[in-house]
């Protein structure tokens, strides 16, 4: 087990691909760390540094505060599971896991042990004596971290490990990877796409875009107060939808902004927070917003827009509605699953203490919602 330590962390790959920007944070001694992004945000290049299996361009990186930089995977004893797992296919679980602990001379005593207590764990004694290669996706799956964990690495990288399983499957082997790394309290880092892993399995995580780390935190702060429009909609179940504005005027009391589609009516609340010219970026969780038929009200002072239903889709005890307006999509959720026919003209209101709101130059959040109904516990309850 160990602390790791990033400071001002470059990667180039050769003169032209700067995939990681000048990186820097703490994970602690035993904590689970989530590296989320999209494709190609610089996730994997960080792992690899990490594990010492790319070297730095630039900066540093510290095991329990002494450098790690020079240090070969062996040197830094780090384990390594990866999307596609590479076990010996015409070997057994049993040989695949024993494998590691083999080669640093282990005697076969402490090697049964070893195995079978981590086979255990990973609910694959059954599996023990069968061939790598007679085994479905999941299992293999749970062999490759059974062979990571057996000779207790100071460091777990975990890259994408269950991304091309199946939902159910992916599902279970997160909770398992999760109780595993608590009972095991090995420090651990899994980079994934996908929110609902890094939210569900990781103690922090750090949010990455074009090889710049953009935010660090548990998942509920980084859901309810993300730093940019960028987060705010790659994080969560579902994302955040957003709304350029330009053009903020002022109508006989109301305030009304111009969106690339339409007209928008915008909470007096808000004037302050667009730029000279009259732009604003504004921000609403399919869950924090009102879906109106024709002929209803929208509440006092709320954000309103309006535009045609595109799809409407049960799910469970709510609707999950589509709405285009012009080019844009928004989503909404009606808890009172009514039904909408396809083309139906209706609006999505908002009240200003449910809107976020961003500076439309540099996208940084300016405004955070005052929550209600737009929190990540009230999201994930609605799976
Ligand atoms: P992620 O894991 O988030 O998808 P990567 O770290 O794999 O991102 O890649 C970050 C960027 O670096 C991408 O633009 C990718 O094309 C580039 N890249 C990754 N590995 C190499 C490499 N070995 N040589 C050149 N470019 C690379
Ligand atoms: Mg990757």
């Amino acid at each position: 087990m160990a602390s790791i330590e990033l400071r001002n962390v470059n990667k180039w790959y050769g003169q032209a691909v700067h995939a990681v920007k000048d990186v820097s944070f703490t994970i602690e001694d035993g904590e689970f760390f989530g590296l989320l992004g999209p494709s190609g945000s610089g996730k994997t290049s960080v792992l690899r540094m990490l594990a010492g299996l790319e070297t730095i361009t630039e900066g540093d990186m510290l095991f329990d505060g002494l450098s790690v930089a020079d240090k070969t995977p062996q040197q830094r004893n780090i384990a390594m599971v990866f999307e596609q797992n590479a076990l010996y296919p015409h070997m057994t679980a049993r040989q695949n896991i024993a494998y590691p602990l083999k080669i640093r001379g282990k005697s076969k005593h402490e090697i049964d042990e070893m195995v079978g207590d981590v086979a255990r764990m990973l609910h694959i004694d059954h599996l023990i004596d069968r061939r790598a290669s007679q085994m479905s996706g999941g299992q293999q799956q749970r062999v490759a971290i059974a062979r990571a964990l057996v000779r207790r690495p100071n460091l777990l990288c975990l890259d994408e490990p269950i991304a091309h399983l199946d939902t159910l499957l992916r599902a279970r082997l997160r909770g398992e990877l999760k109780r595993l790394q608590r009972s095991l309290g090995t420090t651990s880092v899994i980079v994934t796409h996908d929110p609902i892993e890094a939210m569900t399995m990781t103690d922090r995580l750090a949010v990455m875009r074009d090889g710049v780390l953009q935010q660090i935190g548990a998942a509920d702060e980084i859901h309810n107060r993300p730093i940019n429009a960028f987060v705010s909609q790659f994080f969560g179940l579902h994302s955040m939808n957003l709304f350029r504005l330009s053009q903020l005027r002022e109508e006989t009391g109301r305030h009304y902004a111009k969106l690339e589609s339409g007209e928008v009516g915008v909470p007096s609340a808000l004037k302050d927070m667009a730029s000279k010219s009259g732009s604003l970026i504004l921000g609403c969780r399919p869950h924090a917003v009102e879906v109106l038929k024709a002929g209803e009200e929208a509440p006092a002072d709320s954000f309103t827009v309006t535009g045609k239903v595109y799809v409407a889709e049960p799910l469970g005890d709510e609707m999950l509605v589509t709405i285009q307006v012009g080019d844009l999509i928004v989503q909404a959720f009606d808890g009172r699953k009514r039904d909408y026919a396809i083309d139906e003209e209706v609006t999505v209101a908002a009240r200003s203490e449910m809107l976020y709101a961003f500076n439309p130059e540099t996208e940084d959040t300016i405004r955070f919602s005052e929550g209600g109904g737009s929190s990540l516990k009230s999201e994930m309850l609605a799976v």
